[in-house]
């Protein structure tokens, strides 16, 4: 295996300051996007980008599965209320060919649900450094109201890096890059040059906004920052799959990224004028992306909870409370 200077190798088990507790389900609010809502919809629909590449769209996140000379390569792995389904799917594409390794582009359950089968199976699994920190520790997500407990030892990411690289898996060299503080603090994207295909990670969703989860080091500003070393990889022919939906091109990716531009401006607009979360909603600073994109009210409130946490009284070292 090669990997790039800051790339980590650790032996799964060894992590034995681990807690393991229960998942404590607070007073969640009932986000759109909630888990409740995907209770029953677990439908995945298959599409073959090449004869070794598949993109499976789940009812919560997409998957990308690419054979290399040493078996399957997952990007994100579903959330695991649909991991029979995920892995049915996958086995009638690829009979017999083993698993070799399994990225995870942040560290929502969404993309998770394949960490403790292929890690027992000693699947090496791929993520950055903070992802790994996520999910090895018990996580309280404010905005939702949920406790996620950490995933156990065999789990976690037992190679991670801090800084973009290349990782070579048999015949497939698999580039990567950190977006800093995009919708969590630990997204990726993953870019199979050979097949020209790029994975955006949890910054892109298609036809739904993403779940901006400041709790864990998402800010709307640092999307906007994330989307300059998004669009450095692709080309007028690249694959671009999102972390939901259908596939997209680089003018929608583009467009996306416009779109954002465009709310930050006017969520700045708002705060200059010292508007509140409800003045702002009511003014509709997403109405033209509505229609395609879905109601607002979750990305809005999560965009603008974001913000806080990044400003500071001038008269003061403190940072503004959150209200
Ligand atoms: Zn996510």
């Amino acid at each position: 295996m090669e990997t790039n200077r800051s790339c980590k190798d650790r032996k799964p088990g060894r992590r034995g300051f681990l807690k393991q507790a229960a998942v404590l389900t607070g007073s969640a609010v009932p986000w759109p996007g909630s888990r409740a809502l995907f209770a029953q919809a677990t439908k995945i629909q298959t599409q073959r980008l090449s004869d070794k590449m598949l993109l499976v769209k789940g009812p919560d996140s997409n998957v990308l599965v690419a054979d290399s000379s040493e078996g399957l390569i997952m990007v994100d792995g579903g959330h695991s209320d649909w991991f029979g389904e995920l892995h049915k799917a996958i086995a009638q594409n690829f009979p017999g060919r083993p698993y070799r390794a399994l990225f995870n582009t942040h560290w929502h359950r969404e993309q998770t649900g394949s960490n403790q089968p292929l890690g027992q199976q000693g699947v090496q699994i791929i993520a950055h450094e903070n992802t790994m920190l996520w999910q090895s520790t018990e996580v309280w997500q404010r905005w939702s109201g949920i406790t996620f407990s950490p995933l156990p030892a065999v789990a976690l990411p037992g190679t991670t890096f801090f800084d973009d690289g290349m990782i070579r898996l048999g015949d497939r060299k698999v580039q990567y890059g950190y977006m800093r503080n995009a919708h969590t603090d630990g997204d990726i994207w993953i870019y199979f040059e050979d097949e020209n295909v790029l994975v955006t990670g949890g910054l892109v969703s298609n036809r739904r906004w993403p779940e901006l989860d400041w709790s864990t080091g998402g800010y709307i500003g640092g999307m906007l920052d994330s989307f300059v070393s998004l669009l450095s990889v692709p080309n007028a022919n690249t694959s671009i799959v999102p972390a939901y939906g259908d596939l997209m091109t680089l003018p929608e990716l583009r467009a996306q990224n416009q779109m954002y531009l465009t709310i930050f401006d006017r969520l700045h607009g708002s705060f200059i004028k010292s508007e509140s979360l409800a003045e702002i909603l009511l003014e509709k600073p997403t109405a033209e992306f509505d229609a395609a994109m879905g109601e607002p009210t979750q990305f809005m409130t999560l965009a603008w909870q974001s913000i806080q946490g990044h400003l500071r009284d001038p008269q003061s070292t403190r940072l503004l409370k959150l209200p």
